[in-house]
């Protein structure tokens, strides 16, 4: 994701460190050691720590070295690249410890963490996790949903992206096109009816080119402010997780796309979730079926 993670803790030594000067990881990534090899087979004490080595930490840190010979030539050139990796070291005033570089207090928390990610794939923070949330539907389709927003989902493109060995990448329901998130959910001719299917049977004319992360969001087409979307999203969310169930199963089951099916599915499955969890009002089945947009008007 880009977020340095790895090097994000940060061993702050303080000059009283019993740190290992050559032996231990604490400055340029790397033991000194392994950074400066012919420096280290000179030096009289290999198991020398911080404390042995510094002097007083007061801006400039002056050091003290233990050498068997004077560094010439190239071990000088390496004490020279070491004395200035070493001469932009801030020692810690009181004591050793770690501080995270990702925040500003250098204390570390997952909670800070999942906002970082959070932020860092969703700039802007307009679709982050907290916000993927619908209590109407089981807690995997929330994830499977949160995923799919991310294009993560492993369709047969982002197998292959991660260097997984497929005979094919292209759509194994209609074979027209790559299996990316996009096709497999709505721009396949097999979803892209189904989903008409499903708007119509809400009282919409269509799709309306609603972009996939619009209809994950719970957008509806002409929606108006004071709709209460929560249902209407809770039904797509259930049509792009059957939408993805259905693909899975052709694959893994070898059984066929029926649309017919998949739409009762849709009806049922949805009704089944939403009617479980709503509370304070029950759903009727037969205008489940037969006119569910009075339920868009539920505040
Ligand atoms: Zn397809």
């Amino acid at each position: 994701m880009g977020i340095p993670f790895i090097n994000s803790f940060i061993n702050k030594i303080s000059a009283a460190s019993t740190t290992k000067f050559w032996d231990d990881n604490w400055i340029g990534g790397n033991k000194l050691r392994i950074l400066f090899p012919r420096l280290f087979r000179l030096e009289a004490v290999k198991t020398a720590s911080i404390r042995d080595r510094v002097v007083a930490t007061a801006a400039p840190t002056l050091w003290k070295w233990d050498w068997d010979r004077t560094p010439t030539g190239r071990t000088l050139t390496e004490f020279d690249d070491m004395c200035s990796l070493l001469s932009g070291y801030n020692f810690d005033t009181v004591s050793d410890s770690v501080r995270w570089a990702l925040t500003n207090d250098g204390s570390f928390s997952v909670k800070a963490l999942c906002s970082l990610i959070d932020d860092h794939l969703h700039p802007g923070n307009s679709n982050n996790m907290a916000t993927m949330r619908n209590s109407l539907v089981p807690k995997k389709l929330e994830i499977f949903v949160w995923r799919a927003v991310q294009r993560r989902i492993p369709t047969r493109v982002n197998l292959d992206k991660r260097g997984i060995d497929l005979h094919s990448v292209r759509c194994p329901l209609c074979d027209d096109d790559l299996e990316s998130v996009e096709h497999a959910l709505i721009f396949c001719k097999h979803a892209f009816d189904l989903w008409e299917r499903v708007f119509i049977w809400w009282g919409f004319d269509g799709m309306n080119n609603l972009s996939i992360n619009e209809i994950l969001r719970g957008h509806c087409p002409n929606s108006t402010s004071n709709l209460d979307k929560k249902i209407w999203q809770a039904v797509e969310w259930a049509c792009s997780y059957l939408i993805w169930k259905n693909i899975n199963n052709k694959i893994f089951r070898d059984s066929s796309w029926n649309i017919q099916v998949a739409f009762n599915e849709i009806q049922s499955q949805s009704f089944e979730w939403i009617s479980h969890r709503l509370k304070g009002r029950k759903l009727n089945w037969l205008s489940w079926l037969n006119d569910p947009s009075v339920y868009l008007k539920i505040v």
